[in-house]
């Protein structure tokens, strides 16, 4: 499963990386980019959690 990032509505936060290291990361830019995909139900779940606290929904898959 590999995520999608809106950038138009991420503000940099951080908190996907935090999670998910092995699914993003965040840019020079201050934007969080896709840097993997899920690809065990452990990874999943994390992913899910990403999605959940996300505070502006910008993470979709
Ligand atoms: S959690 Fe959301 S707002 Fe924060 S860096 Fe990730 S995508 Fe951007």
């Amino acid at each position: 499963m590999t995520p999608r990032i809106d950038e138009t509505r991420c503000i940099g936060c951080g908190l996907c990386a935090q999670l998910c290291p092995d699914l993003f990361a965040i840019d020079p830019r201050q934007v969080a980019i896709v840097s993997g995909a899920a690809d065990s139900s452990e990874s999943i779940e994390r992913l899910e959690a990403a999605i959940d606290y996300c505070p502006v929904q910008a993470i979709s898959t």
